[in-house]
């Protein structure tokens, strides 16, 4: 767990990654980890000082099982907020699935001999109660901000988000740092192009991530990078 400014506390999960925006006795996610990190997503909401009690909204990059969690059982036992980008709804709701499947990965994890990740990658996850981020600006209860930047092509509605005050650029899998299919870590890069929906969108959508002014880094998947710039 790294902090890496006031109330935002960033996790590199054992396969995910999420961060903890908390303030003014408030929490919120942006993405969940997969639905097993649920213990480790609840003890970095306690090492914020604030009780589980305290998340009211999930804010996430795209639909995929390893960034949703347990946002379904937060959102229907606990009445916690899901939100994404009103593109992404269909992936976060399950009405749609553009998500790489055991068969897709099975000759790459062969390979590298990471079947237990491929395995842990499917799961019904979906959120049917997730609604749209209508702003462009979204305005957290912990009082952060959020810019939405849309950055299709992971999938078709995938967004990066933006702290303008501190200067954090949460990425998702739009970029990341690493991954267990990539050998480098700590570089910033693309996933895969088999894990993308849309390749050349992807590749666009990084293109333009990379011109964006941020102290830090939060990749959904490898450590977090701080930069010089900024
Ligand atoms: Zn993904």
């Amino acid at each position: 767990m790294t902090t890496v400014a006031p109330g935002i506390l960033f996790v590199e999960g054992p396969a995910s990654n999420w961060t903890v925006f908390h303030g003014r006795g408030h929490v919120e996610l942006v993405d969940c980890g997969y639905p097993a990190d649920r213990p480790l997503v609840e003890e970095s909401i306690a090492a914020t000082g604030l009780g589980v009690s305290a998340l009211s909204r999930i804010v996430v990059t795209h639909g995929h099982s390893d960034h949703l969690g347990a946002a379904r059982d937060y959102s229907e036992r606990s009445g916690v907020e899901v939100v994404a980008a009103p593109g992404e709804l269909p992936n976060v709701r399950r009405e749609l699935t553009e998500q790489v499947t055991v068969a897709d990965l099975m000759p790459v994890a062969l390979r590298r001999g990471t079947i237990p990740w491929a395995v842990s990658a499917i799961g019904d996850v979906g959120v049917p109660a997730a609604q749209a981020i209508t702003a462009d600006v979204l305005e957290l209860s912990t009082g952060h901000r959020l810019e939405v930047l849309p950055t299709p092509g992971h999938t078709t509605g995938h967004a990066c988000f933006f702290e303008p005050d501190a200067e954090v650029l949460i990425t998702g899998d739009a970029l990341v740092s690493g991954h267990a299919l990539l050998d480098d870590e700590g570089e910033l890069q693309q996933l895969p192009a088999f894990f993308h929906h849309d390749a050349a969108g992807a590749a666009a959508s990084a293109r333009r991530l990379s011109l964006c002014d941020a102290r830090w880094v939060l990749p959904g998947h490898g450590p977090a990078l701080r930069l010089s710039g900024g």
